[in-house]
């Protein structure tokens, strides 16, 4: 098992900002104590920059800002900047995103220099999603705010846990991963927390047996591998997703977490000491790597579920197609094409994203006529499901989806040659102007 392939080789700590959350998740112990104390607060700036920097002289050079929400702090940016000040390499915001559901919200947001935002989306369709994360909209200001920061060329990053909504709407959610199109989704399992103490979350009603489900599991995160998605199942038994156990991922060992009381622990032993395996698993190939299941999932369901694997997966992940990095003339396609302020139902067309590829290509995700529009479309002969020629130039590969077909692949991957048009004619017209990808 290895650390997920965007994962920068930089030790991680992990910083709890503040208690206070807008969403009630149910396996989350902050949506219990929001939902119960209305006298929650924020860490105050100078204990933060404390921990991350005594973190920075014991090695971590990444680090993550969880709450609670950390948007909801309005001096979200100064942590920011100590973090930066210090010496920090990458900085990760841990959060619902519903801050950037709106155009100020957003811009405020990706104005912070931050390398990445981590979102978490914990189901395939607003009523999974809600009743998850407690708070009727959520989803779709989550969604919506996701859609923004990408197209404000900000890097994401998508978390969920399997709960029962999420299990339950799986097949939607790799379908909306596949459309946002993030660098990478992590699915872990539900952990032990305070979420299910005494007067709080039912265990049991949020935490079903996984081996019924292991085909559903497998199948989501094969379909967004198999979409370029980096879809990884985090702490998880390879045995229960059997076929994409070469999808299994593990938290890096360097990685530090600090509790909500300040005490910080190593996350990967942290984990462990809360993991329960079967005598069987002593004859398993993936022994070695593998943690099992958390014991609040073996003391409900027991570990019979959990079979012995013989050999280890010779699979590869899919090899992420997004460079690691944006060059100038990633900003200026970008700039030109990425307009999220202009999306209204009657434009005919338009670039949700510019990516920069491995290969060294853009790719310039779009979507075409909505609605009505759409019907006027010629019927899919076999020609015109291929490309037209001028859909990859040199210098550009244009990428069509219709998200409104998600559950159609023959004619989701459809192209609309009006759109082709309208793209290589807007290229054809700023080409001159780009500058040069090495600049
Ligand atoms: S049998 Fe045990 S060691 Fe093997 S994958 Fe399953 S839980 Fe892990």
């Amino acid at each position: 098992m290895r650390a997920f392939p965007t994962d920068v080789e930089l030790p991680k700590v992990e910083i709890h900002v503040t208690e206070v959350c807008n969403n009630r998740c149910g396996f989350c112990t902050t949506g219990w104590v929001n939902a119960e104390d209305k006298s929650l607060t924020h860490i105050p700036r100078e204990i933060i920059r404390t921990q991350l920097q005594t973190a920075f002289d014991a090695g971590a050079k990444r680090a993550l800002f969880q709450g609670g929400e950390p948007t909801v702090r309005r001096d979200l940016g100064d942590l920011l900047s100590d973090a930066h000040d210090i010496g920090y390499q990458a900085t990760t915001i841990f959060t619902n995103a519903r801050m950037a559901a709106s155009k100020a919200g957003a811009r405020w947001l990706a104005a912070m220099g931050v390398t990445w935002f981590q979102v978490s989306i914990q189901g395939g369709n607003a009523a999974a999603h809600d009743a998850s994360v407690g708070a009727v909209g959520a989803f779709e200001q989550t969604v919506s705010g996701t859609r923004r920061l990408i197209a404000l060329g900000q890097r994401v990053k998508i978390n969920a846990v399997l709960t029962r909504h999420l299990i339950e709407s799986l097949g939607e959610f790799a379908q909306l991963m596949i459309s946002l199109a993030p660098e990478e989704v992590g699915l872990d399992t539900v952990k032990p927390s305070g979420a299910f103490g005494q007067g709080r979350a039912s265990l049991p009603d949020l935490l079903i047996p996984l081996g019924p489900h292991r085909t559903q599991i497998r199948d989501a995160v094969l379909a967004m591998d198999g979409a370029g998605v980096v879809a990884r199942l985090t702490s998880f038994p390879p045995c229960l997703a059997p076929g994409a156990e070469h999808l299994v991922s593990e938290e890096a060992p360097t990685t530090r977490t600090h509790q909500t009381s300040g005490t910080s622990v190593n996350k990967l032993l942290w984990k462990r000491g809360m993991q329960a395996k079967s005598p069987a698993c002593a004859a398993c190939a993936y022994n070695a790597t593998c943690g099992g299941v958390y014991t609040t999932y073996a003391d409900l369901y027991g570990t019979d579920e959990l079979s012995p694997i013989a050999a280890r997966s010779t699979q590869s992940p899919t090899p992420p197609q997004r460079a690691a990095s944006d060059s100038s003339l990633t900003q200026a396609l970008r700039a030109v094409f990425v307009r999220p302020e202009t999306v209204s139902a009657k434009a005919p067309m338009r670039v949700l994203r510019v990516c920069r590829l491995v290969s060294g290509e853009h790719a310039l995700d779009c979507v075409g006529p909505l609605g009505e529009l759409r019907v006027e479309l010629e019927p899919a002969s076999t020609a015109s499901r291929e490309p037209p020629p001028y859909a990859t130039t040199n210098r550009f590969v244009i990428r069509y989806a219709n998200p409104s077909e998600a559950d159609n692949p023959e004619r989701r991957a459809r192209v609309d040659l009006r759109l082709v048009d309208a793209v290589v004619n807007a290229l054809r017209r700023v080409e001159p102007n780009l500058p040069r990808e090495d600049e």
